[in-house]
């Protein structure tokens, strides 16, 4: 294993114990990770770095890790990162004493406004030496920043920003470029480099948060091995990475796991941090099939069941009645309160809806039969249409406003159809098998007709018959079935997993190729004709999270009314950026570039003919240079704008690798198709 030592530098020598975790030990622990691709490595410098905060700053351990992976706050919290280009631009001008023009300039010479924090920071004389930054002080700092919200909103955060920076780099700021290596696109461990970056939302160090998980989990292995004079073995190694993902997956909250690690060790930590309401967990995803044999051989000689999938929205409902509030202490934190209890709705992406959905939450005591005190539901909101008594589709449901609805004013009925339960009075079930967790929820919760239902299903593996319910579903405005495993081992609720005992089969994936895309929007064209006024077309991106990079894959016009346009251009004015960033991976044509660059956040959902490779897209180029000779990405043919993906993060768009899967399958099925005609 790597070493900090086996580099040869001592990278924070002195920080004693007690004293607060320097930002200058996380910005080197930082630069190594950033100077290499190693997997191993990466983990053995976080680990380390780890350990000494676990050794000398304990209690500095949660803002440490939060920092690390980029995020301030657990996703539910609702502090949203990703300040935009200009606001920042502003702020390094106005710290350094640089002319927005120069640093406008800078950016568009250096790309990264990381690397051109830094090499201002460094050139700016200093009057006197700053306090050196901590890594509680920029946790701190940059939480007052994302805060921050309301009239003269934009000065308060350019002046938190402004504060941050004129404290980094106190060691080495004033002292021209030293340090500050722009020629290698990487600028050492500068730490105004890092707050930039963070701000941006994106730290780009290849550190995927996964990796943060498993390299806590060693350096807390191996901090409770030393204290007892000995060397932490492999298998105990495992066995600590195994708690931590395990106990993560049910309860993703480093406030509340943090903690009780500290106080009762890594080992114990699966006895006291259990899921309860309060912290969202991630939901279970499912696996997308091409056909009703594929299911078929898929789960061969297993029960399983097949549930209508209701084209809504994903709402994970949680409640706790009054007599249960003080089993659970993080709820009250999390969770609304009113004379009936605590409740919330968290969206797929543990975003907190419940301000969206007030007349759900009003009704939950309706849903219940004697004696629930505490429940978390896995559900799907589907808009209602009260005359007919029928589902609507989805496009009904996202006229519905978003923020401080008041029950009274709603004007799209939303049913709540329930097809999971996954914790109840006091006890997480995901253990339990998808039968009984379905048995359990039939027998304590109890339908309304229009508000709650149960999601319907058929158990059945005979293949009229699945198709006859496929059949049935499409008419009751479902996309299709889900298609999950019901007894055995195999049917625990798998959090935050893509699972293969979860398939979805949709109605359109019998037709064309498989599922829709969700994809980032990056670019834009100016319209023609009578669409001169908004952007009339769109370049768009896969994310591939191997090196943190949007790339491009197909532009769009076709499938957007003027209404939706317009709306478009509203949105993505303010999201404009003078160039691409630095993480864009796009073709440099000159007649390939869009007329304006975004900046990373829209998500749209995408229809395509079929896939083909293009040397004017990059998608998973990577993955078929040795194919086509190199440069020739993955890029869609007749892409057409199905919506938009609000409750998706750039960050969870379709993947390249998911991509390339897409266009080998269909190789492989038009090889296939190819053969059989050949016997014919
Ligand atoms: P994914 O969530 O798989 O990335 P996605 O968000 O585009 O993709 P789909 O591929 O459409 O979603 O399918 C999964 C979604 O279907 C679930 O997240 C959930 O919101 C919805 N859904 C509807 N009915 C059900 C059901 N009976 N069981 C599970 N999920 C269902």
């Amino acid at each position: 294993q790597a070493t900090l030592k086996s580099t040869g530098n001592d990278p924070y020598p002195d920080w004693k114990a007690g004293d607060p975790v320097p930002y200058a030990a996380l910005c080197t622990t930082f630069s190594l990770v950033e100077m290499t691709t190693k997997r191993l490595i990466i983990m053995a410098y976080c680990s380390q770095f780890l350990q000494q905060v676990l050794r000398l700053t304990p209690g500095d351990l949660l803002p440490t890790v939060q920092l690390m992976i980029n995020k301030l706050a657990a996703d539910y919290a609702g502090i949203e990162l990703g300040i935009g280009e200009s606001l920042i631009m502003k702020a390094i001008g106005e710290c350094t004493g640089r002319s927005l023009a120069v640093i406008k300039t800078d950016q568009h010479e250096i790309g990264d406004l990381g690397l051109v924090a830094a090499k201002s920071r460094s050139n700016q004389p200093t009057m006197f030496k700053p306090k050196a930054l901590t890594v509680r002080g920029v946790h701190e700092g940059l939480l007052g920043i994302a805060k921050v919200s309301g009239h003269g909103s934009q000065d308060k955060k350019i002046s938190g920003i402004k504060k941050l920076l004129s404290a980094a780099d106190a060691a080495t700021a004033g002292k021209g470029n030293k340090g500050v290596d722009i020629t290698h696109n990487k600028g050492g461990p500068s730490e105004a480099k890092f707050i930039v970056r963070f701000l941006e939302g994106k730290l780009r160090l290849g550190l995927a948060e996964r990796t943060v998980l498993v390299s806590l989990a060693q350096a807390i292995v191996s901090h409770e091995a030393a204290l007892e004079g000995k060397k932490a073995s492999p298998e105990k190694m495992a066995e600590g990475e195994q708690v931590l993902k395990t106990v993560y997956s049910e309860l993703p909250s480093y406030e509340v796991i943090i903690p009780a690690m500290l106080e009762h060790g890594l080992f114990n930590l699966s006895k006291v941090c259990k899921l309860q309401p309060g912290v969202p967990l991630k939901p279970m995803l499912a696996k997308p099939t091409k056909s009703i044999t594929e299911v078929l051989d898929r789960f061969e000689g297993k029960e399983f069941t097949c549930e209508y999938k209701y084209d809504g929205e994903r709402a994970q409902i949680h409640f706790v009645a009054p007599s249960a509030i003080e089993q659970f202490p993080a709820s009250t934190a999390t969770l609304q309160r009113d004379d009936k209890g605590l409740s919330a709705i968290f969206s797929r992406n543990s975003e907190d809806l419940s301000k969206k959905y007030p007349d759900v939450l009003g009704k939950l005591d309706t849903w219940v039969k004697n004696d629930v005190t505490s429940f978390v539901l896995d559900c799907e909101t589907v808009a209602w249409d009260t005359v007919n008594k029928k589902v609507l589709p989805f496009q009904q449901l996202m006229t519905r406003k978003r923020k401080d609805v008041k029950a009274e004013d709603v004007k799209v009925k939303v049913c709540v159809f329930a097809f999971d339960l996954l914790f109840f009075n006091g006890d997480p079930c995901v253990k339990k098998s998808l039968r009984e967790r379905r048995e359990l929820m039939h027998q304590c919760f109890q339908p309304v007709e229009g508000e709650f239902q149960f999601a319907q299903y058929g158990d059945t593996n005979v293949l009229d018959e699945i198709q006859d319910l496929l059949e049935e579903s499409v008419k009751s405005s479902c996309e299709g079935l889900m298609v999950k495993m019901l007894d055995t081992d195999e049917s625990g609720y798998e959090p935050s997993k893509r699972s293969r005992n979860w398939l979805k089969v949709k109605k359109d994936y019998l037709a064309g190729v498989g599922d829709s895309l969700d994809l980032v929007v990056l670019g834009a064209y100016y319209g023609r004709g009578k669409r001169t006024s908004v952007y009339g077309a769109f370049l768009l991106a896969a994310y591939n999270p191997n090196n943190d990079t949007y790339e491009t894959i197909c532009n769009i016009g076709t499938g957007f009314s003027e209404a939706v346009l317009e709306e478009f251009h509203k949105e993505l004015k303010p999201m404009v950026i003078d160039r691409p960033k630095p993480f864009y991976s796009h073709s440099t044509v000159p007649k390939d570039q869009p007329d304006v660059w975004f900046e990373p956040r829209l998500v749209w959902e995408v229809k395509t003919a079929d896939l083909t490779l293009s040397p004017r897209y990059q998608a998973a180029a990577d993955e078929f240079e040795g194919t086509t000779g190199g440069g020739k990405g993955v890029s869609l043919r007749f892409p057409r704008f199905i919506k938009s993906r609000d409750d998706k993060k750039p960050e969870q768009a379709t993947t390249t690798r998911a991509v390339a899967e897409m266009y080998r399958k269909q190789e492989a099925v038009a090889k296939e198709t190819a053969g059989k005609r050949g016997v014919d």
